[in-house]
């Protein structure tokens, strides 16, 4: 009877870590994120990659377990097994897929592999929706100052998302060093500039991110260009702060990753609810940062979120 408490009132069992006790809350879309690939030499696997008839297969012995842990079988066992060493803020999305791209990746593959004549065809089909735009709002794009700017925009359009066409293995590049090195690394302050998905235009701020190396330490200039890969993406904040976390995570196989996000939302700051002041702060923490309140407490003093 006991266990079968401690399974199914996990949410209000004090020794729960707030996002088991959030996993919880939303167990049927965790369960397939929970699934890690043990190194990016293993081909991805995403439960959509994944036929359906396996799926299916997945699920009902999931659901076979599930019951188990009702009935008070298998209780305090299968939640132990289905919580160790893995982390609860997956997504569907695999970090790095089989050949080093990761996702959102149609674009990747598209942009990664275009020829000359294609990349021309992009960019003059996207000159003549800058066109349609500026006309909609009510100027005239054939004035002087205007002559050029379709051609400019859809340039720097193309360079705010350059990220759709880099892979994380050729950003890595090897880099990664067995050091026997087991404490924590902070590179803190890194500038960041992504466009927000829901408007089209940027948000910018300062990323912090942490790990504790398992022996192994990734060239420390990798970490802002990962950073910058992913957030050279249409975005927001959350995903850009969990996929940077993931794919670190993911490469190194480190102890624990922590990343940290503050920024400042144009579409916030000129637009709707004008707040000019305000910074939003996103987290993601994995492995042993998760895990221990100690290790998350000094990572976070030691990039100093709070001092203002
Ligand atoms: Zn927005």
């Amino acid at each position: 009877m006991d266990q079968l408490e401690t399974t199914t009132n996990a949410v209000g069992s004090p020794d729960l870590s707030s996002n088991e006790r959030r996993g919880q809350k939303n167990n049927k879309n965790d369960e397939n994120n929970r699934r890690r690939r043990p190194s990016m030499r293993k081909p991805a696997r995403d439960v959509r990659d994944v036929p359906q008839s396996r799926r299916q297969r997945k699920d009902s012995s999931r659901r076979e377990n599930d019951q188990a842990k009702k009935d008070g079988l298998d209780g305090e066992n299968g939640r132990t097994k289905t919580n160790a060493g893995t982390s609860l803020t997956r997504t569907n999305s695999p970090v790095i897929d089989f050949d080093g791209l990761s996702r959102p990746s149609f674009g990747t593959r598209e942009r990664l592999e275009e020829n000359d004549e294609s990349k021309a065809m992009r960019l003059e089909r996207m000159k003549s929706a800058v066109q349609t735009l500026l006309e909609c709002i009510g100027e005239d794009p054939n004035r002087e100052g205007l002559l050029a700017t379709p051609e400019r925009y859809a340039k720097a359009m193309l360079f705010f998302t350059k990220g759709y066409q880099e892979n994380i293995r050729d950003i890595v590049n090897g880099a990664i060093f067995q050091e026997g090195h087991n404490e924590m690394v902070i590179v803190k302050d890194i500038d960041v500039f992504s466009v927000c998905e829901h408007h089209l235009v940027p948000f910018t701020g300062k990323m912090h991110i942490g790990y504790i190396p398992n022996n192994a330490v990734i060239g420390i200039s990798k970490l802002p260009r990962i950073a910058e890969m992913f957030a050279r993406r249409l975005q927001i904040q959350e995903r850009l702060t969990r996929e940077v976390a993931n794919a670190i995570f993911e490469v190194l196989q480190p102890q624990g990753v922590a990343v940290v996000m503050e920024s400042s939302h144009l579409c916030m700051v000129m637009r709707g609810v004008q707040k000019t002041t305000s910074t939003t702060i996103t987290s993601c923490v994995l492995g042993c940062f998760e895990r221990r309140e100690k290790t998350r407490n000094e990572f976070l003093s030691l990039v100093g979120v709070n001092r203002r």
